[in-house]
């Protein structure tokens, strides 16, 4: 696997792929690697025929009070991982490589609406860094297709809409979440739950999962669930952060009507936030 960390170059590596008539995946991630991540890029691997991950804790999608110089950093960890399933490429730049200019004068990228709601109500600006550097990621590594967690449902659907608004051509595949087995999603902010909140956590994904087999059995009152399933997650003794019953394309509140609907809950531990999703087909 080789290791790049200035744009240049990896323009330079993936241009010889790209002559060679090779389709060129990518991955990007802020490293930390668990296996949510190693089945993204084996869906890469699988799909295209050279496969390029990014490390970078992009700085512009964390807000000012939020865990930046605490997101744990494994780099050595990490490229063993990578290796070990026959990445190609890891494209690993510094803050400066990535923004030479300084953030504040960063041009950004920014979808209206869809970022406003769910995680961006609580994180405002959130949403605008991650566009803004899959954006600059895309332009360095110019992927025929990106794979994208469905673990960060609203992300990937802001990505989907942001390259079709800007007729990006990358194609964008969403990668199944990958759980622990009390169902649990893996996530590098797993780290900072405690032991004594550990056996219950995973009430987030039995209510997501509780709302699932009602709306499947034909309960209707979609605005009752999301408020039967919050008082669920707080009496396990968690605060709620939003508990949503949503269309699946828009991420605006799901109607009677819908037929493609995703349910999407976020609530607070004592040291992390965590998110988890579930689609429903009807
Ligand atoms: P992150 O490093 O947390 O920014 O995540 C990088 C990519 O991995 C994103 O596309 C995430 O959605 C995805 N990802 C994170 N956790 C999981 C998981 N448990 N299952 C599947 N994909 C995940």
């Amino acid at each position: 696997m080789q290791i790049l960390d200035q744009i240049a170059s990896a323009r330079q590596a993936l241009a010889e792929e790209r002559v060679k008539g090779r389709r060129i995946g990518f991955v990007p991630t802020m490293g930390n690697l668990h296996q949510g991540h190693i089945e993204l890029v084996k869906t890469a691997k699988t799909n295209c025929d050279v496969v390029v991950v990014s490390i970078f804790v992009n700085p512009l999608q964390f807000g000012l009070n939020e865990d930046w110089d605490q997101y744990p950093r494994t780099f050595e960890a990490d490229t063993a991982k990578l290796a070990a399933v026959d990445c190609d490429y890891l494209f690993y730049p510094g803050d400066a490589e990535m923004y030479p200019n300084g953030m504040a004068r960063q041009t950004r990228v920014i979808v209206p609406t869809m970022t406003d709601v769910l995680c961006g109500a609580s994180r405002p600006g959130h949403f605008e860094g991650v566009t803004t550097v899959v954006t600059k990621l895309f332009n360095i590594i110019e992927p025929d297709e990106a794979v994208f967690g469905i673990k960060d449902y609203q992300q990937l659907a802001i990505i989907r809409r942001m390259v079709e608004d800007l007729c990006i051509p990358v194609m964008i595949t969403g990668g199944e979440i990958v759980r622990e087995a009390d169902g649990l999603a893996m996530s590098s902010r797993n780290a900072f739950i405690t032991a004594e909140e550990r056996p219950r956590v995973n009430q987030l994904n039995q209510s997501l999962n509780w709302v699932r087999g009602e709306i499947e059995t034909g309960r209707r009152d979609l605005r009752g669930l999301e408020a039967e399933a919050s008082r669920q997650i707080e009496q396990a003794g968690f605060r709620i952060d939003y508990f949503s019953v949503c269309n699946s394309k828009t991420l605006e509140p799901a109607t009677f009507d819908d037929r493609e609907i995703t349910v999407l809950g976020a609530m607070f531990t004592q040291g992390a936030r965590l998110i988890d999703n579930v689609s429903i087909s009807l």
